[in-house]
């Protein structure tokens, strides 16, 4: 009999595959105990180090960590008040945080755990309950990106679902007012849909707004991550940077490689194929307004175009001072 030395991979290991080298954040006051941290772990991971806690929010802000192991005490900023904030922005929420510490009452564990830290480890450390403990954080943390991009997908045609296209109008009009850059939302629905159905059956109708949530992904390289399912045959599209001539333009192609598509409906009083009627929402580089003025004025647009005979865009800008 041979020995069989193979070892399957662990299961979720292999669903969940680690980035190839996920990167660290190392915050100690002491520099000696950074280098100890250092030793054990740069072969596996990508190390950055902080001496302060100041020094540790603005890494974790600006490079993102995919875990923290940070200091108890410190002068200055302590660790609680670290975690503490970086559990209060939203940006870097969801970076786990490990405290390591001297400490080992029981108290400050339930602290440290209370304000958010994955978990605790005592100094002196042991290497290789450091990196098991690392490995199992790094682990749930892909697992629970991975489950929180599902929940903002819609089912049905893969692309965002309302929810994320919700959060995302609020974010990007806020970022467009504050650096005066353009906004502009498209907003389509496909005409004569319930006839679709009707004619060719519930399926065809789905496989149909499969094909053109594909087709907007398609005509909108650029930005494909802002098209979102907005509600049963209506789709989004969010352009940031993008002026009215070009979302004019965007929207134009989409009209036409929807058409493209030649998918047969019979019962349209536009086309023997499906169409889609568009509207246009612009916020200038000026002007201010909130996402919901965004959205009704494309929306508002967008009836215009049914209005007018379908297959067809419309589109206006928010006034300077809406
Ligand atoms: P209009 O040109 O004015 O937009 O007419 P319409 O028939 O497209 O609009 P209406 O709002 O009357 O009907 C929309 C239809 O879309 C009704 C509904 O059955 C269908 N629908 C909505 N969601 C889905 C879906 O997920 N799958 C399928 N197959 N059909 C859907
Ligand atoms: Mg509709
Ligand atoms: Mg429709």
């Amino acid at each position: 009999m041979t020995a069989n030395t193979y070892q399957p991979p662990h299961p979720s290991e292999d669903l969940f595959p680690l980035p190839s080298k996920p990167r660290l954040l190392v915050v100690d006051d002491q520099a000696a105990n950074i280098q100890v941290l250092y030793q054990i772990l740069s072969h596996d991971y990508q190390v950055l180090m902080a001496t302060s806690g100041a020094q540790a929010l603005a890494l974790c802000a600006s490079k993102q960590p995919d875990l923290v192991l940070l200091d108890l005490v410190m002068p200055e900023m302590d660790g609680y008040q670290v975690c503490q904030r970086l559990k209060a922005d939203s940006i870097t929420r969801d970076i786990p945080v490990i405290f390591i510490t001297a400490q080992t009452d029981e108290s400050a564990e339930e602290k440290g755990l209370d304000l958010g830290a994955v978990d605790f480890i005592s100094k002196p450390i042991n290497p290789r309950i450091v990196r098991a403990r690392i490995k199992t954080h790094l682990m749930l943390k892909a697992q629970s990106d991975l489950l929180r991009s599902w929940a903002y997908l819609d089912g049905l045609t893969g692309v965002h679902n309302r929810r994320f296209f919700d959060e995302r109008v609020n974010a990007e009009m806020g970022r467009a007012i504050r650096n005066q850059t353009a906004l502009s939302l498209v907003m389509l629905d496909v005409d004569f849909f319930k006839r679709f159905n009707d004619h060719y059956g519930h399926q065809a109708g789905d496989d149909c707004l499969r094909r053109v949530a594909k087709t907007l992904k398609t005509s909108l390289m650029r930005s494909g991550d802002n098209i979102a399912r907005y509600g049963g045959e209506e789709f989004v599209c969010l352009l940031p940077d993008t002026g009215f001539a070009g979302a004019m333009q965007l929207a134009e192609t989409i009209r036409k490689d929807v058409f493209d598509l030649q998918i047969e409906h019979a019962t349209s009083s536009v086309a023997p194929f499906v169409t889609v009627s568009l509207g246009i929402g612009c916020k200038p580089e000026k002007a201010h307004g909130s996402a919901n003025s965004l959205i009704n004025l494309a929306d508002t647009q967008l009836y215009k175009a049914k209005e007018h005979g379908r297959h067809r865009i419309f589109g206006a800008e928010l006034l300077p001072d809406s």
